[in-house]
This record gives C-alpha cells, sequence and structure tokens, in this order.
C-alpha cells in the first residue's frame, strides 16, 4: 500500500495544482529535488569536479539502481541526456546497409519514425509496418509473418506517448528472439509506471527518459543494452569517455554500454534520476502499477460519462494515460483553460503520431495521464471542470443553430 499523504507531502505542488500531465513532465518529489539542489550548492562551493569526485557512490547509484529496477547488469546501463539520444546512439549504431529492412508499429514514436525515415533515405532501409489487431495493439502473428532474412530490427513503443494502449512487449520478444532480430523497446512510458522486466521482455535495447513516470530531473534518459550486443556495435560518435586513446594512431572502445555515453553531463541530473529510481523502488513498483491502473479506470468512467466527450485510448491492457476529445472544441484551447484553473493535460499532435491518430483521423488530442500520488478527488474536481467545457461549448453550438 503507498502512503498516500506522504507522497503527497513530498510533492508539495499537489496542494495548489492538479498534475495529470505526469507523461510529459511529471513533478520530482522532493527527495529528488533535494538531491539535485544540493549538488548544485556543493558545485557552487567546491566547483564541478570536486563536487562529482565526493558524490561518486551517489552516481554508481544510477546504475545499480537502474539494474535492479530492469533485471539488467549494471554495465548493460548508459545515462543519456534524453531517451531519444539514447535510442539513436544504439539503432544508429546497428550495420545498416542498403537493402535491409526494419519492422515498427503504428504506434512509433515521432522521433524514432524520423530517424528510420533518415536511415531509408541514408542507405536505403525499407520500413515495413506491422498492423494492429482488433484492440489497436501490434499484432505479434501479422509481425512475425512479416520478419524476413532481411529484418535487422523490430522497433516497439511498449507505451505511445498518445494514447492509453500497452503493447504486448513480452510477445514481440519470443517472436524477435524465435527469428533471431534485434528488438528495441521504447520504454519511455513504461518504466516507472509498471514493471518492466528487460529478462521476460526479451528486448536487446530499451530506453527511457528520466521526466515522465519515474519522476526524475529533466534532461536526463539512459539506454539499456545487452552486453553481447553492445560489444559488436560500433557507436556513431565517440569521446575519450567513450574510448581510450591507447597510442598516437590508436584507441580502443570502452566495453558494454560504456560506449554510447559521452564525457561531459549534468552530474546534478544524473543524481537525481538516481535518486527518482530508488524514490519509485521505495514506494514499490507493483503498488504504483495497480493504483495507476485504478485511478485511470476511475477516470475513463468519469469522462464517459460527459456528454460531448469521447475516450480515444486504444488497446487490449490499458495505462494512466487517458485520451479523448470534446465535441467542436479545439483541444489546445481546452489545455489552457484547464491550465488557468490548476489543472494540466497535455495535446497530442497529428504530426507526432501520424502512423496512428493520423491514419485514425482523430485530429489533436487531449491527454490527461495520472500517476500514484493523484487522488479520486482529483479526478472528480478535473471530470466537473470537463463537464462545464463541453456543455458551455454544446450550448454555444445549440444557440448557433438555432
Ligand atoms: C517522451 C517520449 C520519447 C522521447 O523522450 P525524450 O527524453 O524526450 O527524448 C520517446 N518515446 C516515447 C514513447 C515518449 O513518450
Amino acid at each position: 500500500m503507498i502512503d498516500i499523504a506522504q507522497v503527497r507531502r513530498d510533492t508539495p505542488g499537489c496542494e495548489t495544482f492538479i498534475h495529470f500531465d505526469n507523461a510529459g513532465a511529471s513533478p520530482m518529489p522532493d527527495p529528488v529535488f533535494r538531491a539535485v539542489t544540493d549538488h548544485m550548492a556543493a558545485e557552487r562551493a567546491l566547483g564541478g569536479y570536486e563536487a562529482e569526485r565526493r558524490a561518486q557512490p551517489a552516481l554508481e547509484c544510477l546504475y545499480t539502481g537502474l539494474a535492479d529496477l530492469l533485471n539488467a547488469a549494471p554495465d548493460e546501463i548508459a545515462y543519456a541526456e534524453n531517451a531519444t539520444r539514447a535510442w539513436n546512439m544504439a539503432v544508429y549504431a546497428l550495420p545498416w546497409a542498403e537493402g535491409d529492412r526494419v519492422i515498427v508499429h503504428g504506434s512509433e514514436y515521432a522521433s524514432n519514425m524520423l530517424a528510420f525515415l533518415h536511415l531509408e533515405r541514408r542507405h536505403g532501409i525499407t520500413i515495413d509496418i506491422a498492423p494492429s489487431d482488433g484492440t489497436g495493439q501490434i499484432d505479434v502473428d501479422a509481425l512475425e509473418r512479416m520478419i524476413t532474412a532481411k529484418t535487422k530490427l523490430i522497433s516497439l513503443v511498449h507505451v505511445p506517448t498518445q494514447g492509453g494502449l500497452v503493447n504486448p512487449a513480452a510477445a514481440v520478444g519470443d517472436a524477435a528472439r524465435r527469428h533471431g532480430v534485434t528488438y528495441a523497446l521504447d520504454a519511455c512510458q513504461s518504466v516507472g509506471q509498471m514493471a518492466v522486466d528487460v529478462g521476460k521482455i526479451g528486448c536487446d535495447i530499451l530506453t527511457c527518459t528520466g521526466r515522465k513516470y519515474l519522476r526524475g530531473p529533466r534532461g536526463t534518459g539512459f539506454l539499456y543494452i545487452r552486453r553481447d550486443l553492445a560489444n559488436r556495435l560500433d557507436p556513431p560518435f565517440i569521446d575519450l569517455h567513450a574510448a581510450n586513446w591507447s597510442a598516437e594512431r590508436s584507441f580502443d572502445i570502452a566495453p558494454a554500454a560504456r560506449r554510447f555515453e559521452n564525457y561531459e553531463s549534468n552530474v546534478a541530473g544524473r543524481i537525481g534520476l538516481a535518486r527518482a529510481v530508488a524514490y519509485a523502488r521505495k514506494v514499490g513498483i507493483a503498488s504504483i502499477e495497480a493504483r495507476i491502473e485504478s485511478l485511470a479506470q476511475e477516470l475513463r468512467q468519469t469522462l464517459n460519462a460527459i456528454r460531448g466527450v469521447t475516450l480515444q485510448d486504444l488497446g487490449a491492457r490499458t495505462c494512466g494515460i487517458v485520451t479523448f476529445t470534446i465535441d467542436q472544441v479545439d483541444p489546445i484551447a481546452v489545455r489552457d483553460v484547464l491550465f488557468q484553473k490548476g489543472i494540466s493535460t497535455s495535446v497530442s499532435l497529428v504530426n507526432h503520431a501520424r502512423l496512428d491518430l493520423g491514419r485514425r483521423e482523430t485530429g489533436p488530442v487531449l491527454r490527461a495521464s495520472v500517476h500514484y500520488f493523484n487522488t479520486e478527488g482529483e479526478i472528480e474536481r478535473f471530470g466537473a471542470a470537463v463537464a462545464r467545457i463541453a456543455l458551455n461549448t454544446s450550448i454555444q453550438t445549440e444557440k448557433l443553430s438555432s
């Protein structure tokens, strides 16, 4: 059981603001905030290098904590400044050649798809799009039939940014393993929200950001990469941290995941991310997952009861991200009105999800994403605010048409 009063005390913004954009950037809990600001203070007092040396144990916790969280080894974790760069470092390192194929799904993230279109233009690779089943999740049987000898990579988003869907990541892992295809899982919205075990899922690459469900600082992220795959890959860039200049005309690339890191980084951010992982594990991932699921179901029921509101989530299994539209209303205007009322939400744009929102012709959708520190009372207040907007709009529409 989560001590809701305690986690809300650790999140002082809760007192005056309803945080329903946890999929965008969830507020840092106080222990994370303090870890970041304490390190900044140490840098101010001692200088950056001296403060970093003193913080070595806290920095090591990033690797051991993430390894424990994901069921990986510490040398399979690389820190990165965001999830996109972590993903790029691994995916651009794959030895792409003309005629190679990648399989993606309609839930693919915009930056990942842009990278594949870039690789298509640069190397002549082919992008295959696996269909969805009747529920909207990836159709694993169809995916398996699409695999050819030329398939280099399967790329899957575990939970898309634009909807509550949870893709069957482990079933895709089974298929990838049976066919010996490398499997990259974008877990930006799932790590910190639900149990994610790289052994059970069977992915070779996993990427995540710090600021979303993990509640870490902005500008932080990480890569998990299976050790034997990492050791075979040539990173797109190296520096004096990712490699050692062993002789005037020679160098050795660092072992395992470290080859994908770079030398300079936001040390306070790394310490904050490590603290965020520890905080999430202390709250308990299983409890977090259960609470988010129940709050999200309640939120969906609340929204579903409002005339003029349409839920837009897909999936056999859904999570803490809830997407919806209101008849005749621009989602951005709704987001702005809600913000003025002290509620954060966000809008998923069509050009951020062309294979999903574009194909479904939903237009942009509103996104309310709940976390374990949210409450039933906040959902009620949110529902009332949305109902007022929907009602005002229907009155105005009736006036215009009469
Ligand atoms: C946010 C997000 C990303 C990108 O993470 P950054 O840290 O902003 O690079 C990638 N994939 C998904 C599914 C996301 O939600």
